[in-house]
């Protein structure tokens, strides 16, 4: 079987969910994972945002604003009276229900109420489209086997276990419709995956139902070679590899959410991307198969944090670093990149939840200088280290100041940490210099 995602923009207007509809009714059973429609979950956690700020009426005023976009879709989408009136009346819960929440106390369960309404309005009113198209379809509530455990991560018998189960015992259907991004925690209470989290439920379901495939479908024509939102002539790329994906997913390429690959990687699931807008064109298969060789893609990821550690101590000194790790496993915090000196080792994080704690602990065996609003731009290949073409990445240090390098950490992968001011000139002046210069060879 096949999961298929579409994300906000596929699910975001009458025209694109025909489009959805077009793709998914070729009689083929499959799983069908929906995001909510573009532009909700954002208005969602402005308005549990408004209501932290106990600016209810501000709240008030955005839920009525939504609560008029989804009247509307429902005239929009249906035209059985049946079905409209089914619609009108779950979309009525649904927004009845977050003007109670405006008198409850504010707590992250109440965010994570909040936010998780989108999926469950998108899902039921594609559900019952499909339905008036009669087509035989089954809305499964991703709260019925979507859990994470107490480290964040899938709990991949549960879910296995769980979504076998549902779809065996509803098997007179062609498609299986659920939300993507919200799941339960390992309490049982609502949570979710994180922001554009329905591109991993989508790979987790892939990974529990062992489908030929999984893809996600979106707004762009695959995965491109630098990031489209700032930098122009970028191009798709036909074919990465998972390592190649999953590094440019943790590196802040929005396209996919930073863990997508990892669950269907060990099991060698391919992972398509596709743009519902143009179904025909080619977009990218991720798979296990490394084609070409130098940088294929860069990508950006902010809110990143440089910590410079100097010690006069550490000056032919063991067992410094073995510290300052310790601090980091300490507060069970990641670092990203790490270069070191004869007297220094600077290190980045983009988790801030424990930084005053850990300069407080640093400053005990060291000089500790924190530096925020920080960008890693990350450039991605395989055996880039080696490339002929690769020294071309190194004429930016003449345009933008580079705070740090990490080069040869791994082959794949060359990380510049630069001020997230200069971001988009250096995502710019590197598109030029390493995909636009003549003598390049062409990848793919
Ligand atoms: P969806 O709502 O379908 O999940 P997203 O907005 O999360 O869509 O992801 C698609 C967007 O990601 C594109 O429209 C594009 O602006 C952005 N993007 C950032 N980096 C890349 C990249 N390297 N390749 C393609 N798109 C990218
Ligand atoms: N709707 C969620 C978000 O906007 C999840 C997703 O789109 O993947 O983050
Ligand atoms: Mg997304």
């Amino acid at each position: 079987m096949l999961v298929l995602k579409f994300g906000g923009t596929s699910v975001g207007s009458i025209e694109n969910m025909t489009n959805v509809k077009n793709i998914i009714n070729d009689g083929e059973k499959k799983v069908v994972v929906l995001s909510a429609m573009s532009g909700t979950t954002n208005a969602l956690v402005d308005i549990s945002e408004f209501i932290r700020a106990k600016e209810l009426e501000v709240a008030l005023i955005k839920i009525n604003e939504l609560y008029d976009i989804y009247k509307k879709t429902v005239k929009d989408l249906l035209s059985d009276t049946f079905l409209i009136i089914e619609a009108e009346a779950y979309v009525n819960t649904i927004f009845s229900g977050l003007i109670d929440l405006l008198n409850i106390n504010y707590s992250e369960l109440l965010h994570n109420k909040i936010v998780a309404q989108g999926e469950l309005l998108s899902t039921f009113l594609f559900s019952r489209f499909l339905f008036q198209e009669n087509i035989k379809v089954a809305l499964l509530p991703a709260l019925d086997f979507m859990r994470v455990d107490k480290n964040n991560e899938p709990d991949d018998f549960y879910i296995k276990q769980n979504f076998n189960r549902i779809i065996n015992e509803i098997s007179d259907v062609d498609i299986y419709i659920t939300q993507g991004f919200v799941c339960l925690d390992a309490e049982g209470t609502i949570s979710n995956l994180q922001r554009g989290g329905s591109d991993y439920t989508a790979t987790i379901i892939g990974a529990a139902i062992e489908a030929k495939e999984v893809q996600i479908w979106t707004d762009i024509d695959g995965f491109h070679n630098n990031d489209p939102r700032f930098v122009e002539n970028t191009k798709a790329i036909s074919n990465l590899s998972f390592n190649e994906a999953a590094e440019l997913a943790y590196f802040g390429a929005k396209i996919l959410h930073p863990q997508t690959v990892v669950p269907v990687r060990t099991l060698n699931i391919p992972v398509r991307l596709k743009n519902t807008m143009s179904p025909d064109s080619y977009g990218t298969l991720i798979t296990n198969e490394i084609h070409g060789e130098g940088i294929k893609a860069i990508a950006a990821k902010d809110n990143i944090y440089a910590i410079k550690i100097k010690s006069a101590r550490m000056l032919q000194a063991y067992g410094f670093l073995k510290k300052v790790f310790e601090v980091f496993e300490k507060y069970e915090t990641a670092i990203d990149m790490i270069t070191t000196s004869e007297i220094a080792v600077s290190l980045t994080i983009d988790d801030d939840t424990h930084l005053k704690a850990i300069v407080e602990e640093l400053e005990k065996i060291a000089n500790v200088e924190v530096d925020d609003y920080m960008s890693i731009v990350c450039l991605v290949g395989n055996t880039i280290i080696y490339h002929q073409d690769t020294p071309q990445l190194f004429q930016v240090l003449q345009d933008v100041n580079v705070r740090m390098i990490a080069y040869g950490g791994s082959n794949n992968n060359i990380s510049l940490l630069v001020n997230t001011s200069d971001k988009k000139e250096t995502l710019r002046k590197l598109q030029r210099y390493v995909f636009e210069h003549s003598d390049r060879l062409v990848l793919n």
